[in-house]
């Protein structure tokens, strides 16, 4: 016998338990749901549609409820004759300006590469870069001719865009300017609650016809989204009981995000199954013990993870961070921490923002377990205090590897001469 052995004590089914697995329907989200069909319902009756902003944190059904409802939509709509509904989908994780998200949103309409989109253009894929804002329009105007109907276009983790946000405020109006035929409605999906303020009151006005906001799981909630899933992942005779309760109460403690839970779930069961083979023969449990353990590995990669999915602004924020700590000076105040960053974000060519915005970012690093605040109140409880939780090896060797981009290099070489890394 080889190394690798196929074995199936534990698992029926382990892809179920992927994020990236579309369950038939969601759990607990009725009235979300609901909500979000209504906010649909034009397209239906062949009006013109609203415009969408979602919102909610990492993990709560966001996207998964964006493709059961677009996809039943589709499907519905196929029974009248006076509507033809086309969908098209764009990830903006890593598009930082509305230049990069326009030209994607043409190559997705030339080359789909995303579930949900259901058009495909007939036309040469255009390069990402130097292509002529002007022209960039021009071929984005030619595709939308060519689809139309009604599209609804769906800009998912949009939040990365930043502050270079103008296409969020032409492309609802493309079909005014260019006179289309084609009716347009634009799905906004953000992980960032504070992503909406920061939205000029032009965006914002067309943008949010309609907001919709998914608050995180609670226990309750994780607890049947994992049952669910628990029944086609492992075998009937494994018992899980006892291990979806754990994984769905640390999820909820944590962030209330479905995503974690079925994380951990589904390392336990490696786990679990790690275990079986060893030992065979007897009863199969997926137990406690198993969810404590997957639940330390899981925290441990969220973090990294975390960053890597950081915001450009974040990610500058985070590397003036690094800077301050590299120099053994955290933890440091916010008002010095801002005025570092403008220089880090300078020195890499972005236009800094506002301490206000500094001050939410470092809050979001906060919750994500990569900053911690300290109390060096002596008395005068004041709070606002930044450093580090994690290593800065770890955070320099993601920033290396997806942010390639970013001066890494003479924060890196400081701490090294000051023996930290
Ligand atoms: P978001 O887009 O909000 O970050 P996702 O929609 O990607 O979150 O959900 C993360 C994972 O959790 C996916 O595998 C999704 O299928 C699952 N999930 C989220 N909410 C539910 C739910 N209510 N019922 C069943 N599965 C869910
Ligand atoms: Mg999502």
């Amino acid at each position: 016998m080889g190394r690798f052995r196929r074995e199936s004590h534990v698992f029926r089914t382990r892809d179920v338990l992927r994020e990236d697995y579309q369950p038939e329907s969601l759990e607990e989200r009725g009235e979300k749901l609901d909500e979000y069909a209504t906010a649909l319902q034009p397209i239906i009756d062949g009006n013109q549609p609203d415009n969408i902003f979602l919102y909610g944190p990492t993990g709560v059904g966001k996207t998964a409820a964006t493709h059961q409802l677009l996809t039943e939509l589709r499907s519905d709509a196929q029974a009248y004759d006076d509507i033809d509904v086309q969908l098209v989908e764009l990830n903006c994780t890593g598009l930082t300006s509305s230049y990069q998200v326009a030209s994607n949103l043409v190559n997705e309409f030339r080359n789909p590469d995303h579930q949900l989109t259901s058009v495909e253009v007939d036309r040469d894929p255009i390069p990402e870069t130097g292509y002529p804002q002007k022209r960039l329009m021009r071929e984005l105007r030619k595709d939308l001719e060519s689809v139309g109907g009604t599209i609804a276009i769906v800009l998912d983790e949009i939040d990365h865009i930043g502050s270079d946000d103008d296409i969020l405020y032409e492309l609802p109006r493309a079909r005014k300017t260019y006179d289309l035929d084609a009716k347009l409605g634009i799905i906004g999906i953000s992980n960032d609650y504070s992503f909406r303020d920061q939205l000029g009151a032009r965006v914002i006005d067309t943008l949010c016809e309609e907001e919709i906001t998914f608050p995180p799981y609670d226990a309750t909630q994780l607890t049947a989204i994992l049952e669910k899933r628990a029944e086609q992942a492992f075998h009937d005779d494994v018992e899980t009981t006892a291990a979806v309760r754990l994984a769905a109460a640390y999820a909820a403690r944590d962030r209330g995000s479905a995503r974690q839970a079925l994380d951990i779930l589904r390392k336990a069961g490696d786990l679990a199954k790690r275990e079986a083979s060893e030992n065979t023969g007897g009863a199969v449990a997926v137990d406690e013990a198993h969810v404590e353990e997957a639940n330390q590995l899981v925290e441990q990669q969220q973090v990294l993870e975390g960053i890597r999915s950081l915001t450009q602004h974040a990610k500058l924020t985070l590397l003036t961070i690094c800077a301050i700590e590299a120099r053994e000076e955290s933890p440091e105040r916010t008002r010095v921490i801002h005025d570092e960053y403008q220089q880090v974000a300078l020195a890499n060519g972005y236009d800094p923002l506002k301490r206000r915005r500094i001050h939410d970012h470092l809050s979001n690093l906060d919750l994500n377990g990569i900053l911690s605040q300290v109390d060096v109140s002596n008395g005068r409880g004041n709070k606002n205090y930044y450093e580090l939780d994690i290593s800065l090896e770890s955070v320099f060797q993601v920033f290396e590897e997806t942010a390639s981009e970013l001066e890494v290099q003479p924060i890196r070489e400081h701490a090294v001469r000051k023996g930290l890394v």
